[in-house]
C-alpha cells in the first residue's frame, strides 16, 4: 500500500508566525483558528501528518530543546493528528542537510514512516518550504498573508495556493 503524507510547516501555518522573532516559550504559542477543524479534516485524507519545521532560535541559544518540548507538547494537545514532529535546531549558517529549504526532515520521515514522498503535500507560508517540498518530489501548497506572492514569484515551486490550512482542508474534504 502506497502511504501518503502531510508535511505541515509550523510557524504561519499552524501558529501565528512572531516576525522576526521565534516562539521560545509556551504563552507565546498562538494556535491559527481554524486549525483544530482543519486537523479533524486532513486526519481522513492521510496516513500519516508530519511538522517539519527550522527552530534556530535553538542553536542562536535563545531558547532551549526542553523550551521547544514545551511547545511542541502544547501544539499536539490543540492539534492532534499529528505522527511526528521533526525539527532542524542549526542555525542556517551550518548549512544543516536538514534545515529547510534542504531535504533530512522528509528523507527521515520517508524512513521512518515508509511514506511515498511522491504521492505527499508538503503545506507551509514560505519560499523555502516550497523548494523543499518539490525538492523532496512533494506537491506543494502555499497558506497564509504572502501565500498568492509566492505563487506567482515561483510559480514552479507552488502547485496550490490557500488562504489557510482550513481553506486547504476544505478544498479536499470528500
Ligand atoms: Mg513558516
Amino acid at each position: 500500500m502506497i502511504k501518503r503524507a502531510l508535511f505541515l510547516d509550523r510557524d504561519g501555518v499552524l501558529n501565528v508566525l512572531r516576525r522576526d522573532d521565534y516562539v521560545k516559550r509556551v504563552d507565546e504559542l498562538e494556535v491559527i483558528g481554524g486549525v483544530k477543524e482543519a486537523m479533524e479534516i486532513l486526519r481522513h485524507r492521510f496516513d500519516h501528518i508530519f511538522i517539519v519545521t527550522n527552530q534556530q532560535g535553538i542553536g542562536k541559544g535563545l531558547m532551549t530543546e526542553g523550551d521547544l518540548a514545551l511547545i511542541h507538547k502544547r501544539l499536539l494537545e490543540e492539534t492532534g493528528a499529528i505522527d511526528k514532529i521533526y525539527y532542524c535546531p542549526k542555525r542556517k549558517e551550518e548549512n544543516s542537510f536538514d534545515r529547510k529549504p534542504n531535504i533530512g526532515m522528509a528523507l527521515k520521515a520517508k524512513r521512518d514512516f515508509g511514506v511515498n514522498l511522491k504521492e505527499s503535500v508538503m503545506v507551509g507560508d514560505s519560499w523555502s518550504d516550497m523548494l523543499f517540498g518539490k525538492r523532496a518530489g512533494m506537491t506543494t501548497v502555499v497558506v497564509g498573508r504572502d501565500g498568492l506572492s509566492i505563487a506567482q514569484q515561483y510559480p514552479y515551486l507552488v502547485d496550490y495556493c490557500y488562504d489557510n490550512l482550513l481553506k486547504f482542508a476544505l478544498s479536499i474534504e470528500g
